[in-house]
């Protein structure tokens, strides 16, 4: 028997990022006073404190920040997963995503690798951001 994995819950302020993903998008929140990026969503842009928050959709691509292989589950749900790799990924507009490595193996994750992003619809509606090595590396 498995126990159902926790899902995340959108909210009013996170929802765009949500509806970015079900149509297989990356946004993220830019700053119309200061010029910078956000992530993760929030109501007030965390260098100004402005409200100008706009979503802008970004490259769907990024690096390998820092990363970990979980390989004993790291809750009972996940135990379908393991060797689960849990990485940082660093997009190209500078903001850090934490995410799992799919379609990957541990021994071959580095920081620094290019990684690609992976839609992963669910049956609740809300669609989950992986990577993968990108093609070609
Ligand atoms: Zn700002």
């Amino acid at each position: 028997m498995t126990t159902a994995k926790p899902r995340p819950r959108p909210t009013p302020t996170s929802q765009p990022f949500w509806d970015g993903l079900a149509r297989h998008e990356v946004r993220i929140q830019h700053c119309a006073v200061c010029e910078a990026w956000v992530h993760y969503p929030r109501s007030r842009c965390p260098v100004c404190l402005t409200d100008r928050l706009t979503w802008e959709t970004v490259a769907p691509e990024g690096t390998v920040y820092t990363f970990t292989v979980a390989r004993r589950p790291t809750a009972p749900m996940f135990a379908d997963e393991v060797p689960q790799i849990i990485a940082v990924v660093e997009l190209g507009v500078g903001v850090h995503v934490t995410t799992t490595l799919v379609d990957t193996d541990p021994d071959d994750v580095a920081i620094g690798m290019a990684v690609s992003a992976v839609f992963e619809p669910g049956d609740d509606g809300v669609t989950m951001l992986r990577f993968r090595p990108s093609q070609g590396v």
